[in-house]
């Protein structure tokens, strides 16, 4: 395989990734990042010093599913040694089981639900040492990338990037330029500048604001349901980080005002003790005040437009590709995959610019779109329920097959397995739907109604807000 020079735009989670598989292939790679320092030692300093402007979600609750493990297992086993080491722990997707469920034997590949729990600070910590001792990759922090350079390329018509200019101005050739730079990424505008098609676009501000507050304790708190729960007009997410310490989140609609009440610790402390199976998720010392972040963004690009590629030299990986609203915790995850299909595009295609592209383009439709469509319509679907239990309209139950299938999970260990492969992304909703063992064990389970988690009603949540 011939060797390429490729320079990687940004230095986060998925950025180091890319850079890590694509030197392990021979290649030549520059990770140009941004924000100027790297990680101090430790994680206590990782979590209270490194300075990531760059990355505004940074501090904000992280659950890595068991998809980014698997990936990194195959792909970069010595971070997990890293991460280890930093005070990261394994846990296991399926406990604590719902408690309808009373066959609890275990299944052969269970194995394929452990994850690890680790404040994402630490884990990108784990990436940038990683990036930084590869002997593939130089690491250029304090470096901003302020536009394309144009080259010739293999295809007529069709403008090639060359390389990046800096802030400072100076010119970085390269045979590819990889955009990993998040989702503000500017580069739909610098390939215009450069004559280029605008990549295609689609998206909106998603609906959720989210209030996350960090806590530390001798004992993580025990899990009385699944870590993310919808409670009538907002959710709780309680994840689980390294080194003794774990996050709450409360996500509300942003439409909701009393909600902005949040930003007060002691209210914040006020709803989740309201709520009876997450109360023991505040019980510990507080390491954070609340972090509030909203305005984020859905938003999905492609590269070929009318069958053509845009530019050549060119890609995109992580949420520079596609982002959804977080609830799900799926970025990271999909970032991973994104960062394998990358290189896998690479080393099939780096001899043939032309050709790279439009593989690169269906390998992400295939693997992540379907991702992509199921959050935007998952979260839309909630954030509508939100809304009308808000304006006291009982929203209408959704007679969905996914409806079923989520409400069958709660007695059924092989149903709850399946749709457990849905939320930790090793498997897309429509694929497992389409499996004929689980619409055999659906039947045979008939209809269920989910079992309703103990939560305050509008009118109590309203006077813990505005207490
Ligand atoms: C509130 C919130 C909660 C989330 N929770 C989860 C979760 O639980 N699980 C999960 O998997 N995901 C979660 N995500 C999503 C996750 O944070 C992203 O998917 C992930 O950070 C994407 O990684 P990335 O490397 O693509 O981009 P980013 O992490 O955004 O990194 C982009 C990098 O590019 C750099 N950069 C930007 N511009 C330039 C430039 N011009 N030149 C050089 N460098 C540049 C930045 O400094 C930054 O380092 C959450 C997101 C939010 C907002």
């Amino acid at each position: 395989m011939p060797v390429a020079s490729i320079v990687v735009c940004g230095g986060s989670v998925v950025g180091s990734a890319a850079a890590l598989m694509l030197a392990r292939d021979g290649h030549c790679v520059t990770v140009l990042e941004a924000d100027p320092g790297g990680p101090p030692s430790g994680p206590a300093r990782v979590w209270t010093s490194w300075d990531r402007r760059g990355v505004p979600q940074f501090r904000q609750a992280h659950n890595l599913l068991p998809r980014f493990w698997r990936v990194l297992e195959a792909e970069l086993p010595e971070v997990i040694g890293r991460l280890l080491e930093s005070g990261c722990v394994w846990m296991d997707a399926l406990t604590p089981m719902p408690p309808g469920i009373t066959d609890r034997a275990p299944r052969p590949g269970d194995d394929r639900f452990r994850y690890m729990a680790g404040r994402r600070p630490v884990i990108e910590a784990a990436f940038s040492a990683a990036a930084q001792e590869e002997p593939g990759v130089t690491v250029r922090r304090g470096v901003r990338v302020a536009g394309l350079l144009v080259g010739a390329g293999p295809s007529q018509g069709t403008p090639h990037v060359a390389g990046v200019r800096t802030a400072d101005g100076e010119e970085i050739r390269a045979d590819l330029v990889v955009d990993a730079m998040g989702r503000r990424t500017p580069s739909s505008d610098w390939l215009e500048g450069i004559g280029a098609r605008r990549p295609w676009t689609e998206g909106e501000v998603g609906g959720f604001v989210y209030h996350t507050r960090y806590f530390s304790g001798p004992d993580l708190p025990i899990r009385r349901g699944a870590p993310f729960t919808p409670m009538g007009t907002f959710s709780l997410l309680t994840i689980p980080g390294d080194n003794g310490t774990w996050s709450v989140t409360v996500v509300s609609s942003r439409k909701d005002a009393p909600f902005r009440a949040l930003r007060d610790p002691g209210t914040f402390t006020r709803l989740v003790r309201a709520c009876p199976a997450h109360a023991q998720w505040v019980a510990g010392t507080p390491i954070t005040e609340v972090l509030t972040m909203a305005g984020i963004l859905d938003r999905r690009r492609r590269f070929v437009v009318g069958g053509r590629p845009v530019t050549t030299g060119f890609a995109a990986v992580g949420d520079a590709v596609a982002c959804t609203d977080p609830t799900a915790g799926r970025g990271l995850s999909l970032g991973l995959v994104n960062a394998r299909l990358l290189r896998d595009a690479v080393r099939k295609h780096v001899d043939d610019p032309a050709t790279f592209p439009e593989a690169l383009d269906e390998a992400t439709e295939q693997s992540l779109t379907p991702y992509y469509r199921d959050q935007v319509s998952t979260d839309q679907a909630r954030i509508a329920e939100m809304d009308a239990l808000r304006q006291g309209v009982e929203p209408r139950s959704p007679d969905t097959a996914m409806a079923r299938f989520e409400a069958a999970a709660f007695s059924d260990p092989d149903v709850f397995r399946a749709l457990l492969e849905t939320a930790t992304c090793l498997a897309s909703p429509a694929d497992v739907l389409a499996r004929p063992e689980l619409q055999a064990r659906l039947d045979q389970v008939g209809p269920v109604e989910a079992p309703r988690i103990p939560d305050p009603d509008r009118e109590r949540l309203l006077r813990l807000l505005a207490e």
